[in-house]
């Protein structure tokens, strides 16, 4: 069965998408630990990141890069941090988070967005994408 990830790429599944190329794809965490919060994937459906061939590994750190470079010329931050987690999706996405406190980085304190809220910093981050 496809992941939600993949349903998400397919358009199956709506997202506030962020960028997109032949391989990879960026979208906002729906449940964001601050706002500007954002997932990239490899299109391929893979589990764990270690399990990535070297060539999607290192195409997935030049995308997210270039996505992390864009949230933080957009998102008021001290840094853009990067987190591979994968406990809850088993599909490999690369955490980019706003970061102004640790608590930004622990998953525990979330930010709650409107829709409205989504669609405005999606717009934002993707006008600043190079
Ligand atoms: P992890 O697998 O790294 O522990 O966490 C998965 C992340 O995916 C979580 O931060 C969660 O909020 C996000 N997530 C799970 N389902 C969806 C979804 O349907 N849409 C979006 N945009 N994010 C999701």
């Amino acid at each position: 069965m496809p992941s939600i990830f993949t349903k998400i790429i397919e358009g199956e599944i709506p997202c506030y998408k962020i960028a997109e190329d032949d391989d990879f794809f960026a979208f906002l965490d729906i449940n964001p630990n601050a706002k500007g919060h954002t997932l990239c994937v490899p299109k391929k459906e893979v589990d764990r990141l270690l399990d990535l061939d070297e060539q999607t590994y290192m195409g997935l750190m030049a995308f997210s890069r270039k996505v992390g470079l864009a949230i933080e010329a957009t998102i008021p931050c001290k840094r853009v941090g990067m987190t591979v987690i994968g406990l809850e999706v088993p599909h490999v996405h690369v955490h980019l988070i706003p970061l102004n406190t640790m608590a930004n980085a622990t998953f525990q304190n979330k930010v709650s967005l409107a829709k409205e809220e989504f669609e405005e910093v999606a717009e934002a981050i993707r006008a600043k994408i190079q």
